[in-house]
């Protein structure tokens, strides 16, 4: 019965690590998936994140019971506490709803999912680019999907004025994507002044803001200022929904580990709407995994672990920074023809390199090195050692 079943295309980011896989090469390099590697090229396990597993084996009082489906009640408060800040009026008041849900994507789903039940507005502006599961994510959970302009190839910057053009020319009302920090794949985010007068547009049009927070911590290194675009939107007093992942920040990619907030009116509408966020839950997994958030919880509510973890979180911002000025100064002393000071002034995991697709596909074939083809390399997945092959790929693409 399924003989009329088409083979699927590989996802485009995820694509890159099968290709990568099936490379024998000993110098082959993989740039495609945002994950973090260390100096080695391995992956991490944080020193915060095996402690508190560690305690969690030691606790016989623990059990495997579901949790209930808006997941683990301290980490919903927790979680909400390190985006919107410890002293957030929305919490104080009780306006705002947190509920666990399966890292970054599924945070995005069950948002996207609750606004095309109950939002007058079905359509969500998302940038352009975004990251490529943005529009799958939203236009399956029902929202008609828009883009706003945000990348000016030319600049290698924020196209600012596209992007308030758009934003004034959308319906009042409808929902605007927004990265809070750490834009992907461009690695280009608004100034704090350009913060401002998005949050003044978007108010003065009643547009809806949901922001993606998957980076929080990996753009500056400091939790506090990577969450600032989210507290000024909160700070006014109006709504908002956050998509949290802990992915990245806490290397917990695997564990799935992430939440929604929606910041609303008042404490009584935040009621009523988590009520009906587990009317979106239930059907579609019916509770969320335990694992991740307890790990989660542990390290949020022990500020020894919560110190340490800001100090390995660091670490790894400031690693991926120094990757990037190694790599400027490589293709510097390479003498590769072009201005790539981009590499230096995007932020986070990626930089938008402005390599074409042709150019990809030649660094791929010669020097097998992946990426995807728009040109976005993981920084995390570079090291010193491996710089300089990056630098002459680049070089010889250039060039060619
Ligand atoms: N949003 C953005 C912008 C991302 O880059 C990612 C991960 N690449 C996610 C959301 C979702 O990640 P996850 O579901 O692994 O938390």
């Amino acid at each position: 019965v399924f003989h009329h079943v088409v083979q699927a295309p590989e996802d485009p980011i995820l694509g890159v690590t099968v290709a990568y896989n099936k490379d024998p090469s000993p110098v082959k390099l993989n740039l495609g998936v945002g994950a973090y590697r260390t100096e080695e090229g391995k992956p991490l396990v944080l020193n915060v994140v095996r402690k508190a597993e560690q305690l969690l084996v030691k606790d016989s009082s623990r059990v495997k019971e579901y949790l209930p489906i808006v997941g683990l009640a301290d980490f919903n408060k927790l979680s909400a506490k390190l985006i919107l800040g410890a002293d957030s009026p929305a919490i104080r008041e009780n306006r705002v709803t947190t509920v666990q849900c399966l890292s970054g994507t599924g945070s995005l789903r069950v948002g996207g999912e609750f606004l095309a039940r109950h939002y007058h507005q079905h359509t969500i502006y998302i940038p352009a680019p975004t990251w490529g599961n943005h529009p799958k994510v939203f236009g399956l959970a029902g929202l008609s999907v828009k883009t706003y302009r945000y990348y000016d190839p030319a600049t290698r910057g924020l196209d600012f004025q596209g992007l308030v053009e758009d934003l004034r020319s959308a319906p009042s009302g409808a929902i605007v994507l927004l990265h809070a920090c750490a834009h992907n794949p461009t690695g280009v985010d608004p100034t704090s002044q350009q913060w401002e007068q998005i949050r003044q547009l978007i108010r003065s049009k009643a547009l809806l803001p949901f922001f993606d927070s998957a980076y929080q911590g990996f753009a500056t290194g400091n939790l506090d200022s990577d969450a600032q675009s989210v507290r000024m939107f909160v700070a006014d007093g109006g709504e908002c929904l956050v998509a949290q992942s802990y992915a990245k920040n806490m290397g917990l990619y695997g564990e799935r580990v992430g939440a929604l907030s929606i910041v609303c009116g008042n404490a009584d509408v935040a009621g009523r709407v988590e009520s009906q966020l587990k009317l979106v839950i239930r059907p579609m997994y019916s509770n969320p995994p335990i694992h991740g958030a307890s790990i989660v919880g542990t390290i949020l509510k022990d500020s020894s672990l919560s110190q340490e973890w800001t100090i390995e979180l660091k670490a790894m911002a400031d690693r991926i920074i120094s990757m990037r000025h190694q790599l400027l100064d490589a293709l510097h002393a390479r003498g590769t023809p072009g201005d790539w000071s981009h590499i230096i002034k995007q932020i986070g995991m990626f930089t938008f390199t402005g390599l074409n697709s042709e150019q990809v596909a030649f660094m791929t074939k010669e020097y097998h090195i992946y990426m995807t083809s728009d040109g976005r390399i993981s920084m995390a997945g570079l090291s010193t050692k491996t710089v300089p092959h990056l630098a002459d790929a680049i070089h010889a693409a250039v060039t060619k």
